[in-house]
């Protein structure tokens, strides 16, 4: 393929030069192999803004296809972006998960894979597999700092927030603290993982590159409050990271972060039977254990009562259900509790 720079180890091709200066946008080419095209790929658009010697962070979107305040921001955020207005190299990657963002759905349908299940990857599994791989392995030994944008997809709506797991390492704990509260999101969810998993996020810590995770919103659509937040937060961690000059710019609404936790499973209602989950409270509202969290009801038998689901924690609804129905065991609940910082 003339033109290209093939990457060693990896069947990714990046058309793009990560170290030119200026604005270029280019693409990273998979392959995929089809009936009507053994040698046949599939190109992600990628978007890579470099000026001078600063740092280098990546913003990611679309890991899971049905998020979309993510690619919305990041997509603006690829044309407006000016070489000039930076000191250091953005990269940019939209829609991550190219099948499951053009699908719509959170998984893909090319190999049934959650993207963000496929850390650290492997250059000869499937298409997840292989792109993990390139992700984990080319693009973060680039980068100084890295941010996944997330939102709860079709099966969830969650209160707008950046997530961090609980590190053992102090220092890039300040440090991916000290983001998280730059990007401003109304909460901050400190999650404590022994073993994160593998995840994006679980991949940048074991390359102690400080890094977000975020859950922005979800349903599947695009909530604009959302959307300001995020794209206010991408800029003011730009600019928190030094790439962009300026200071971070709290949000006129909710001022500074609120630091959460999940402490554990009581923060959880899993359903106990397929149904339609009619929820009691709003997104963001602070509950109380014991009180009534939803109910659970069934088409196939209008003469049988809904079954009334219950708190077992008090704290903010940082997690509902966004379709309403749900399979067996299904989460339509997560509380989250404040947290010393
Ligand atoms: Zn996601």
């Amino acid at each position: 393929m003339p033109g290209t720079s093939d990457v060693s180890h990896s069947p990714v091709i990046a058309e793009i030069d990560f170290e030119k200066p200026g604005k270029q946008f280019g693409a990273l080419r998979v392959p995929q192999s089809r009936n009507d095209s053994g040698w046949g790929t599939i190109s992600i658009p990628i978007v890579v803004v470099k000026n001078g010697k600063g740092p280098t962070i990546l913003f990611t979107a679309g890991n899971h296809g049905d998020e979309y305040e993510g690619q919305v921001t990041l997509l603006n955020l690829s044309r407006a972006l000016d070489p000039q207005e930076i000191e250091g190299r953005v990269i940019i990657i939209p829609a991550m998960h190219f099948p499951a963002a053009l699908n719509g759905t959170r998984m893909s349908p090319i190999d049934g894979k959650d993207f963000n299940r496929s850390f650290p990857g492997n250059p000869r599994g499937t298409f997840a597999e292989v792109l993990a791989h390139y992700v984990d392995s080319r693009l973060l030994p680039l980068c100084d700092f890295q941010m996944d944008l997330h939102s709860g997809g079709h099966g969830m709506d969650v209160y707008c927030c950046t997530a961090l797991h609980d590190l053992d390492d102090p220092a890039m704990m300040r440090r991916s603290l000290d983001m998280a509260n730059a990007f401003n999101a109304p909460v901050t969810i400190v999650l404590k993982e022994v073993n994160a998993g593998p995840t994006l996020l679980a991949a940048a810590e074991k390359r102690k590159i400080p890094a977000l995770s975020s859950e922005l919103g979800g349903r599947a659509y695009v909530n604009i409050d959302n959307l300001e937040v995020t794209e206010r937060g991408v800029r003011n961690v730009l600019k928190h990271v030094g790439i962009m000059k300026g200071t971070p710019a709290p949000h006129p609404r909710y001022g500074k972060s609120r630091v959460m936790t999940v402490p554990d499973f009581n923060c959880y209602i899993f359903v106990p039977r397929a149904g339609l989950f009619q929820p009691a409270d709003h997104l963001g509202a602070m509950v109380t254990a014991g009180r009534p969290a939803g109910w659970l009801h069934f088409i196939e038998d209008p003469s049988a009562p809904p079954i009334e689901l219950t708190y077992k924690a008090s704290g903010l609804l940082w997690c509902t259900r966004g379709e309403a129905r749900v399979q067996t065991g299904d989460p339509v609940v997560v509380i989250a509790q404040d947290r010393a910082s």
